[in-house]
């Protein structure tokens, strides 16, 4: 499958959801009450801001208007013009309470900026029960109050935005005594566009027609998206280039990387695509059985390289007839790349034919790998963890450690223990596969009980 992807990476999710909030308040009261709103013209730009790091010190503004954070300068004096005709003030403190600007929360995107002033009340210590929104787009502000007993916000479950203007302003003696920390966020998005090219007409004289693209967004590992070119690391005569667009995708001869010594790289790869599994493979190069594992391909491949695809779905699977491995673009884990890059190597250790008839044999000792490096690496997620209690299949895979160890080895060896190992392996392991995706996978019944799983030992001989 031929995958063309642009890379968007996300921004920070608080961001994106005080954007939404703001838009949809607008809207809502908009359509609700009648908000005072006053059209004029906005230039200068506020500089980005989040959750300050160092906090002011709060003390009560004596004046309505008073600021001393510059950027709120066409704002402020805006509104002190409205106030000049309107005499809004006087009655906007009683209700509200006074606007403490240097305090703003700032949201911007690029086309909308919305400030969130708290308003502070003498009668309500060290909590913010109200605030300012302002909205700049197209030039244009809308502006009104909001408390946090309205209905709209009880009903949105909007307390939050009180609460953090209540840490801003009085830090850790908010009232509610609410601490905020800035999320780290671990995740960003790929945005992966697939193109059809749709034919028409009787088989055997099909005509061109036209050609469709479906846009998928996929959630990545932000481990995966970030990548930091070690100078020791061999090779890397380029800098990968994060989302910048354009990129013509290589000229077919790959650099070396890590990526590139297993896996060809194709002309038409999305350098982000590419990215992900130079870091996947980075992950799976910290592991013992990993990195040997890594090793013995970049040897048996290094004149033929493997094919590498992604595909749709979450499916992995490995194509010993062409060579190709492909990749699940909704599942990008490097276990289950591992998983099919341990497969390979199998493969390389038998003639396809007696690959094939004992691939239950050989899907048994890629779970069992798999599990130990998973469970050794930063991918053993709750999510993961809860995947492997909720399947027969890979709770069979789990029960395999009682009898086998992380190099591979049998570990009991009483010859009644042998026996039980075997039936336990040949009847319960089996079925549980059988049932669960590889239904008609041939076992063949293992000839020496006490070495099953030759290429996981094969991996481990350096580890411990
Ligand atoms: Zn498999």
């Amino acid at each position: 499958m031929k995958t063309k992807e642009k890379k968007e990476q996300s921004s920070p999710p608080l961001g994106r959801i005080w954007q939404n909030f703001c838009f949809s308040l607008c809207l809502l009261l908009g359509v609700l009450t009648s908000c005072e709103t006053e059209e004029f013209l906005y230039q200068s730009r506020f500089p980005a801001n989040n959750l300050p790091s160092t906090r002011q010190t709060f003390f009560e503004p004596k004046e309505f208007f008073a600021y001393t954070d510059s950027t709120l300068k066409a704002v402020v004096s805006a509104l002190n013009r409205v106030d000049k005709e309107k005499h809004f003030t006087a009655s906007f403190l009683l209700k509200y309470g006074i606007p403490l600007w240097n305090f703003t929360y700032k949201s911007i995107e690029k086309e909308e900026t919305c400030l969130f002033v708290p308003l502070y009340r003498l009668d309500k210590p060290r909590s913010i029960n109200a605030l300012w929104l302002l909205r700049i787009k197209d030039g244009q502000l809308t502006y009104f109050p909001l408390k946090r007993d309205d209905e709209l916000m009880e009903e949105n479950d909007q307390s939050f935005v009180f609460d953090l203007l209540s840490y801003m302003v009085f830090g850790e003696e908010n009232a509610q005594g609410l601490v905020f920390k800035p999320h780290a966020e671990t995740r960003g998005t790929i945005t992966v566009t697939k193109c059809w090219d749709v034919y028409t007409g009787p088989k055997g004289h099909l005509e061109y027609s036209y050609t469709n693209c479906i846009k998928h967004t996929y959630w990545v590992e932000d481990a995966f998206l970030v990548y930091n070119w070690n100078n020791n690391e061999e090779g890397g005569s380029g800098n990968i280039e994060l989302g910048g667009g354009g990129g013509s995708g290589g000229s077919g001869s790959s650099p070396s990387t890590l990526a590139g010594d297993i896996f060809k790289k194709e002309a038409d790869q999305d350098s982000t695509l590419w990215l992900i599994t130079e870091n996947m493979i980075k992950r799976i190069r910290e592991d013992c059985l990993g990195d040997d594992l890594y090793n013995q391909l970049k040897e048996k491949f290094k004149d033929n390289k493997i094919n590498l695809e992604f595909d749709f779905g979450k499916g992995y699977s490995y194509n010993f007839i062409d060579s190709t491995l492909h990749v699940g673009l909704e599942e990008l884990e490097s276990n289950k790349l591992l998983h099919e890059m341990f497969h390979v190597l199998q493969t390389t250790q038998e003639s396809t034919s007696s690959f094939q008839k004992a691939m239950m044999n050989r899907e048994i000792e890629a779970h069992y790998a798999q599990y130990l490096y998973l469970q050794r690496s930063a991918e053993w997620t709750e999510k993961n963890k809860k995947k492997y209690s909720d399947s027969q299949r890979l709770r069979a895979t789990v029960s395999l450690k009682k009898y086998i160890n992380e190099l591979g080895n049998v570990t009991v060896s009483k010859p009644e223990e042998l026996e039980f190992f075997k039936f336990y392996l040949s009847y319960n392991i089996v079925s549980s596969f059988q049932q669960e995706g590889y239904k008609d996978y041939p076992f063949e019944k293992y000839p020496d009980i006490s070495n099953i799983f030759p290429t996981i030992k094969s991996v481990t001989k350096n580890c411990k």
